[in-house]
């Protein structure tokens, strides 16, 4: 897919330090890339509704982390994918009487303008579900060759005989190690997110789908030996994870409900596809509520960044109304938020527009120190806070002895190149 214009990003003095975050499945922190290259995969929209302040908050969040990873000199690569054919997808389009194609596109034409006007550098790898058929067919003939996957029949008259396929779960011994949950937990999170435990035939309740024989009614593509179908969510993620970074990779990530069982399964497929290799780190968004609830269609509660922008909102005031909180905390969207982060960004832009200020080094280091340090963006915005007040305070007197000539534009390559703030 083609992906939106990347942003430029200022080059800065010196280097950031290796950047720790939290891993999901063991709580520590981690060096997110050990190496000098850094693999990121982050977990795209399945296209409608985007793109709403959930969805904002997690890929800014995770542009914050792209950033830091290029500030402290990796080779960053960064893939992400588009689900624009799945269940969710479909039903929308049956329940608003669009066509499923027509809503995806648009929605997914209405991400890419979201992205760019946040100032989101875009994935070097974009692939969409529907391009990333033929290469699942072949994931998924190779794990039922293996005995990690087998067909269940469908009680559908098309039905050739073939059936769907479901991932065998049982022959991977670490599939759970992601999100550490027991069994219970896991299929009542099945039931809850678009998994299908009750479903008869299976060998085991969690046994994820990877191939759905078309229906009446249904989108279907070529499936070789599979039969007509369309891919399941969780190996389309492996796939193009696996094609876009190679395995292992760095970073896993996505929002907190999608460890399981979406990374959970995602991961286990890896696994099996190559050895015992998938993500080495996962890492997690925050939920983002509204009016007390999380966000939701059927809840009426959405904030969607379009909609923000079409009532003049600037988006480099939703990007620091996202940044104020830490990427793993749930938090929600108010009316004050969005106010402070306008004045916020009021007053980093009065205190940039002088042509002096107070010494830029500081903020440099502090802002790349808070960042290493699992991203802690409040910390960071605090640091260009102070400096901006100090520098206005300053300026009201006309200036004193620590004033540097340069400092603005160094305060405002930083905040641009890694809060991704332009100013
Ligand atoms: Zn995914």
């Amino acid at each position: 897919m083609l992906t939106w214009p990347a942003p430029q990003i200022p080059q800065l003095p010196g280097r950031g330090g290796p950047v720790r975050v939290r891993d999901t499945s063991s709580g520590r922190l981690v060096v997110a890339a050990p190496g000098q290259d850094a693999g990121l995969y982050v977990c795209g929209i399945t296209p409608y509704d985007a793109t709403h302040m959930g969805h904002a908050a997690t890929y800014v969040h995770f542009d914050v982390l792209v950033r830091a990873w290029k500030d402290a000199g990796h080779r960053v690569r960064y893939a992400s994918n588009v689900t624009d054919v799945d269940d969710p997808l479909l039903e929308r389009a049956a329940a608003t009487g669009v066509d499923w194609r027509d809503l995806a596109q648009e929605q997914t034409a209405l991400y890419a303008q979201d992205m760019a006007a946040l100032g989101v550098v875009p994935p070097d790898v974009y692939v969409g579900a529907v391009e990333s058929v033929p290469t699942v067919v072949a994931a998924v003939e190779h794990l039922l060759a293996v005995g990690a996957a087998y067909r269940v029949p469908t009680p559908d008259a098309l039905d050739d005989g073939l059936g769907d396929v479901y991932a065998d779960l049982s022959v991977d011994p670490d599939f759970g190690a992601v999100a550490g949950l027991d069994a219970a937990a896991m299929i009542s999170l099945a039931r809850e997110r678009g998994g299908d435990p009750d479903r008869v035939g299976k060998r085991s309740p969690l046994d994820p789908l990877l191939w759905r024989r078309e229906r009446v009614g249904e989108p279907a593509w070529d499936g070789a030996s599979l039969g007509r179908g369309r891919p399941g969510w969780h190996i389309e993620c492996a796939v193009i994870a696996r094609d876009g970074l190679g395995l292992p990779f760095d970073v896993q990530g996505g929002g907190s409900d999608l460890v399981f069982p979406h990374h959970e399964m995602s991961t286990s497929h890896a696994r099996l596809l190559d050895a015992g290799h998938g993500a080495a780190t996962h890492v997690h968004t925050g939920m983002v509520a509204y009016e007390g609830a999380k966000m939701s269609k059927s809840l009426g509660n959405l904030v969607l960044v379009s909609a923000l922008r079409a009532q003049g909102v600037d988006p480099m005031a939703i990007r620091l109304a996202i940044l104020a909180h830490r990427y793993r905390d749930d938090w929600e969207w108010t009316q004050d938020g969005q106010a402070q982060a306008e004045q916020r960004l009021a007053t980093w832009r009065a205190a940039l527009s002088g042509n002096g200020g107070r010494d830029a080094a500081p903020v440099i280091a502090t802002v790349r120190e808070a960042l290493a340090d699992d991203l802690d963006t409040p910390r960071a915005l605090a640091v260009v806070d102070d400096w901006a007040d100090r520098t206005l305070a300053a300026a009201a007197q006309g200036g004193d002895p620590t004033w540097a000539p340069g400092a603005p534009g160094l305060v405002a390559r930083t905040v641009d190149a890694l809060l991704g703030v332009r100013l």
